[in-house]
């Protein structure tokens, strides 16, 4: 845990689509909100934090969304202070898997439906291609990492992964491990899993994920 902290003072520079924050506080809903209602819960208690506290999230979520369909971007370091204070949460995992999901079929949403059938029913190898490219661009365009290499058949390395870095729990890569998993999915059709084999918050030199071979 030689970067315990570093970086908690770091300043991010640039932007960053709004679909990122949006990502990140829709998926805070989903997890303060879930459907069904306890036989026993005191709702005066729970309601509030299941309506999103004091409406504070509802408002930010607003915001974002408008932003997202002016085609507006957010400052990274307002996302990146955001993030922190998710993963602050007992339950950041889930929330930050999520995240990394639904950003990845947002980044993914242009993709034709013809050529997504065609790349679903080809060999495998040609999904992991174009997932190990998708990804690559995708952590890039969310300014999650921008020194990237991608190895056959599925290795994504990022030697500058910032959610190892915000506060270096490596918590944060939970986001990329969700995002690189839906993007499997999407790209070749199956669900399928990543390990994060190493970490730059426990010391390596980049962090990295690799297939799980089925
Ligand atoms: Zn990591």
């Amino acid at each position: 845990m030689a970067s315990q902290e570093a970086n908690l003072n770091v300043r991010f520079d640039g932007h960053v689509a709004a679909a990122f924050p949006l990502a990140l506080l829709e998926s805070v809903r989903a997890h303060d909100r879930p459907g069904e209602v306890l036989e026993d819960e005191d709702l005066s208690i729970s309601l509030p934090r299941r309506l999103g506290l004091t409406g504070v999230i509802e408002t930010q979520i607003f915001r974002y969304e408008g932003a997202r369909k002016a085609g507006r971007a957010v400052p990274v370091d307002e996302v990146m202070s955001l993030f922190r204070l998710v993963m602050r949460r007992p339950d950041a995992e889930p929330i930050l898997r999520e995240t990394g999901q639904r950003v990845a079929r947002w980044h993914f949403r242009r993709a034709p439906g013809l050529w997504t059938r065609v790349l679903h029913r080809a060999p495998a190898r040609l999904g992991l291609r174009s997932a190990r490219r998708i990804v690559g661009r995708a952590l890039r365009n969310l300014r999650l990492g921008d020194s990237i290499s991608t190895h056959k058949p599925f290795v994504i390395r990022v030697a500058d992964c910032v959610p190892a870095q915000l506060d270096g729990s490596g918590l944060g890569c939970t986001l990329v491990t969700g995002l690189i998993e839906e993007q499997l999915l999407l790209s070749t059709g199956k669900p399928r899993r990543v390990r994060h084999t190493c970490c730059l918050a426990e010391g390596a030199e980049h962090c990295e994920w690799e297939l799980i071979e089925a």
